[in-house]
């Protein structure tokens, strides 16, 4: 077993931490106030690629492998998530559709634009009455002459302020269908956007449509087969957020132990007290186990496995495990970590929250896991 990595990925998530630490983590403040990425970070974003990491090479884009995107988010996810977030559904579950089913036309007209940055892309699935149980969706799709007209609300759907257009999931004849609409077209727009306790500077909002009529060619794939599709987006989606919440975790406890190596308790400093000390062992412990689950996920989607029982395990053990670590370092730095805007552990504690609600709550990935165990899935073979 090789656990090395080649010289150009190195180089590849080198760049990238270089990126979040130098440029993007020394604004973390400037973020939160304005609510709103700052343009030239974007535009840092672009051109080190990460707006076009899952589009093919043919169209413009970096065409990594899930396993590098993996490494990448890891970086992100050490600076503030409005940043990775961004990225993570332009490129990740509001992307992934569209390469892995779209037809040739689809991506000819999406995905250039995409992956210079022009078009924003968003994934809109979850509904006000639909979101654990997304298949519970309302939202309508119905058939007239060549076109179809859908109808319903899509709630909570990041980058949709800024969004070009949308991958929508709506009920059809024969089942749920996934559409891409564009923003522009009549019968679309953008109904509450929600402020956040974490992510702030990423404003998720609701898309209403209201007889929006899109062409026969706006159907994503075949009639029907949806949710299959967004499961299928949603798995790698997962794994990659396990990244991100392992790169929070990391960074959480290096500063931590940053701050516990010079705050001094009782005559020697915090990190050496025998207490605190085998805290900082047991973060460590369980951000490597996330690290190397999100890993192992990444490598079977790599070789096109599903990889179900994985990914929702890499993503069970980042959120639950980065929230464990992340409220244990603001408990090190004591009132210190509680004043808003003064260490960044209070950003990474609301940040974090979060990922154990979205993308699949850590109890649907609890279900998912255990009926794979039910289904005899009880083993990844090596
Ligand atoms: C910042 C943010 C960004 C988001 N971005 C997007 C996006 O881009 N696109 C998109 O489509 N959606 C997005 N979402 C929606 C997100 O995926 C949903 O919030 C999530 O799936 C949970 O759905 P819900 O909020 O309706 O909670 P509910 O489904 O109402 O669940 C509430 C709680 O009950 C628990 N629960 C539910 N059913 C069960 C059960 N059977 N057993 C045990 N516990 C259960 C859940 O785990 C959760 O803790 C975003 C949400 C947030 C907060």
């Amino acid at each position: 077993m090789d656990f090395s990595l080649s010289e150009e990925d190195r180089l590849l998530q080198g760049s990238v931490k270089d990126f979040v630490e130098d440029t993007v983590n020394p604004r973390w403040r400037e973020i939160e106030e304005k609510g709103a990425i700052p343009d030239d970070i974007i535009e840092g974003a672009k051109e080190l690629g990460l707006l076009a990491l899952s589009i093919p090479a043919e169209y413009g884009g970096m065409e990594l492998g899930v396993l590098q995107k993996a490494l990448i988010h890891e970086m992100l996810g050490r600076g503030p998530w409005a940043l990775g977030t961004y990225v993570s559904v332009h490129t990740g579950i509001g992307c992934v559709g569209l390469v892995k089913f779209g037809s040739d036309a689809q991506k000819q007209r999406y995905l250039p634009k995409m992956a210079t940055g022009e078009w924003i892309g968003s994934f809109a699935l979850t509904e006000p009455d639909a979101g654990s149980d997304a298949g519970a969706m309302k939202s309508t799709a119905v058939r007239d002459g060549s076109d179809w007209v859908l109808n319903g609300t899509k709630t909570f759907i990041t980058n949709a302020p800024k969004a070009h257009h949308f991958m929508v999931f709506a009920r059809s004849e024969s089942g749920i269908s996934a559409f891409v609409v564009d923003a522009d077209r009549p019968g679309v727009k953008i109904g509450q956007v929600f402020d956040t306790i974490g992510h702030r500077g990423s404003r998720p909002a609701e898309v209403v449509m209201e007889d929006c009529r899109v062409p026969g060619d706006a159907l994503i794939g075949e009639e029907g087969k949806g949710f299959d599709y967004a499961k299928r987006c949603l798995a790698e989606g997962r794994t990659t957020l396990g990244a991100r919440c392992v790169g929070s975790a990391q960074k959480a406890m290096e500063l931590a132990l940053e701050y516990g190596m010079e705050r001094r308790t009782f005559g020697k400093p915090l990190a050496e007290h025998q207490a605190l000390a085998f805290r900082f062992a047991q973060m460590s412990a369980r951000t490597e186990a996330s690290r190397l689950c999100v890993l192992r996920s990444a490598w079977l989607l790599q070789q096109g496995k599903a990889a179900v029982r994985e990914s929702s395990t890499a993503k069970l053990l980042g959120a639950e495990f980065g929230w464990q670590t992340v409220d244990e370092c603001m408990q090190i730095f004591g009132g210190n970590g509680y004043i808003t805007g003064e260490y960044m552990i209070e950003r990474i504690w609301r940040d974090l929250r979060v990922a154990r609600v979205y993308d699949g709550s850590s109890e649907v990935q609890q279900m998912l896991i255990s009926s794979q165990l039910r289904k005899g899935n009880v083993l990844t073979p090596m």
